[in-house]
């Protein structure tokens, strides 16, 4: 018998990084026991519906599915009976001003006849800068995305292929060693947002996104992301997992050093041999971890590291159709560094904006009612590390300009065809979700916060305490957070003595 069956395992949290954890520890026989403050899992891939419209709250570009796929091959059910992948191409629609317009799409011949109709000279340059990110997507991903950097042996063991890498250079730097012309370059560089990084000072290892888009494609699931969700809660609970929402964690109660219990947020006190917190680290360090005197110091590094930008969403229904649109569009406003440098370093919520468009209805018209069409516009706007926008007080006009800026660039008469349409806001970041300083992806995915340097997935002080999701490593996006429950669970389960 397992040697560790009847100690239950506590995991506060059940955004992707909770639910991959939970399986992963259901799945090896803990009984599992997974709390969400909010109604619904999903964390950042929440879902609204409204009027029969649905709207995917956070996460809509899924990759990488080989590591959601293998949640399902442990647990030994078929995937296949929980949800269904739908590939998309173009993977992203790429649109400036001035009318210059790229479908980024993993087919490499007509990559090479839109970069060569562009700047002839970036197609060699643009096949260097795979092989760079096919170089980087083996060391990073396959080798380092789920091993634990526990002590500062484990980066010494790294450095060499990192230095050979030249992962000190930022994404930006090392795309323009390839590429020369402007917007090509920022085609190819503003991936690192979707992991909360600017590309000026994001690590270059991201550059590996390239890479991992290319080999399984950007997906969608049918239904969006809420589906994937209800696919995961459902496999952990299928396993006899106990997810309970509505449930706070207060406090995460410690004795002698070790974690025991914890206590929700109406008093209930629930022991647990181990707790995963999938919470914000800057949270449960602080909140939940408040009675906890030794760790004074984690929480003073905490406070002096930099955060992700936050995120400014609008979700809209329409009560007409856009088949002509892609699925995924970025559309590039007039400036890029200097909008990055307002958003990242003056903390500036600028004039104007890059957007990020969403629009499932495109791929799955289930999303809204019969004829219509449901959407969300996104803008990287600054966190409150650097400045205190009142958002109560600015929220307003700011959907409205973003909305009459989608309606010029690339939906005529979206105003006028408006059913509905919602915001969530940088001030929701923290109340909504305990984001430190409305943060929408934990730590910023530099360098120096990558890896050993991030929050561990153990904590080296409180015995028992273990992490999962954007804050700890490998860091944030869907993946990322994945893999952290696969680092986190082997230490879980190593720690428990379960092979
Ligand atoms: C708008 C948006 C768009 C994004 N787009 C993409 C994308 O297209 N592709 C991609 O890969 N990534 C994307 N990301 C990033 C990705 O969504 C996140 O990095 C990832 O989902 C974070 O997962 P997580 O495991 O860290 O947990 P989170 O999603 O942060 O969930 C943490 C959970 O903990 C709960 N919690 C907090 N405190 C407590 C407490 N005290 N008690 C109980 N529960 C608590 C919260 O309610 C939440 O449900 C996007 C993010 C956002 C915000």
């Amino acid at each position: 018998m397992n040697p560790a069956a009847g100690e239950r395992v506590a995991v506060i949290g059940a955004g992707f990084g909770g639910l991959a954890a939970a399986v992963r520890l259901q799945a090896a026989g803990i009984p599992t026991l997974l709390l969400e403050r909010r109604e619904r899992p999903g964390g950042r891939a929440y879902v609204y519906e409204d009027q029969g419209f649905v709207f995917d709250a956070g996460p809509t570009v899924i990759t990488a599915p080989d590591c959601i796929e293998e949640l399902y091959q442990l647990a030994g059910r078929p995937m296949s009976d929980y949800l269904e992948f739908i590939q998309l191409d173009p993977m992203y629609r790429l649109s400036w001003e001035d009318g210059y317009q790229l479908d980024y799409t993993a087919d490499l011949e007509r990559m090479d006849a839109q970069i060569a109709a562009r700047n002839p000279r970036d197609v060699e340059g643009y096949h260097r800068f795979l092989e760079y990110s096919e170089a980087v997507f083996q060391e990073g991903y396959v080798k380092l995305a789920a091993t634990p950097f526990l002590d500062i042996w484990s980066m010494v063991r790294a450095a060499p292929q990192l230095a050979r890498l030249q992962s000190w250079r930022s994404v930006y730097s090392m795309v323009s060693k390839y590429i020369q012309d402007p917007q090509l370059r920022q085609a190819f560089s503003y991936h690192t947002l979707l992991v909360g990084g600017n590309p000026f000072s994001a690590s270059s290892i991201y550059a590996l996104i390239h890479a991992l888009e290319r080999r399984w494609g950007v997906l969608f699931a049918r239904g969006g992301t809420g589906a994937l969700v209800r696919a995961l809660a459902k496999l952990f609970t299928d396993l006899g997992g106990e997810l309970r929402t509505n449930c706070p964690v207060d406090r995460i109660e410690t004795r002698n050093g070790r974690v025991t219990a914890i206590v929700t947020g109406d008093g209930e006190r629930l022991p647990a041999r181990a707790v995963v917190s999938n919470a914000d680290v800057v949270h449960t360090y602080q909140s939940l971890l408040r009675d906890e005197p030794g760790l004074d110091g984690m929480r003073r590094t905490l406070l002096k590291k930099r955060y992700s930008m936050s995120l400014f969403v609008v979700y809209f229904g329409l009560r007409r159709q856009h088949p002509e649109l892609a699925h995924h569009t970025i559309l590039f406003g007039p400036r890029y560094r200097e909008l990055l440098d307002d958003i990242f370093e003056r903390g500036l919520l600028a004039d104007d904006f890059s957007l990020y468009l969403h629009a499932p209805s495109v791929t799955d018209p289930g999303l809204a009612p019969p004829g219509c069409s449901s959407y969300y516009a996104l803008a990287p706007v600054p966190n409150f590390a650097r400045s205190r926008i009142d958002w109560d007080e600015a929220a307003p006009r700011f959907r409205d300009r973003v909305l009459d800026y989608v309606e010029r660039r690339c939906i005529p008469g979206l105003r006028a065809d408006l059913v509905t349409s919602r915001m969530f806001t940088p001030q929701d970041f923290e109340t909504e979700l305990n984001a430190y300083q409305g943060s929408a992806f934990s730590l910023q995915p530099t360098l120096t916060q990558s890896a050993w340097f991030r929050v561990h997935n153990r904590d080296a002080k409180i015995g028992g305490l273990y992490f999962v999701g954007a804050g700890t490593h490998p860091g944030a996006g869907v993946p990322g957070v994945v893999n952290s429950a696969k680092a986190t669970a082997g230490l879980v389960l190593h720690d428990l003595g379960v092979a």
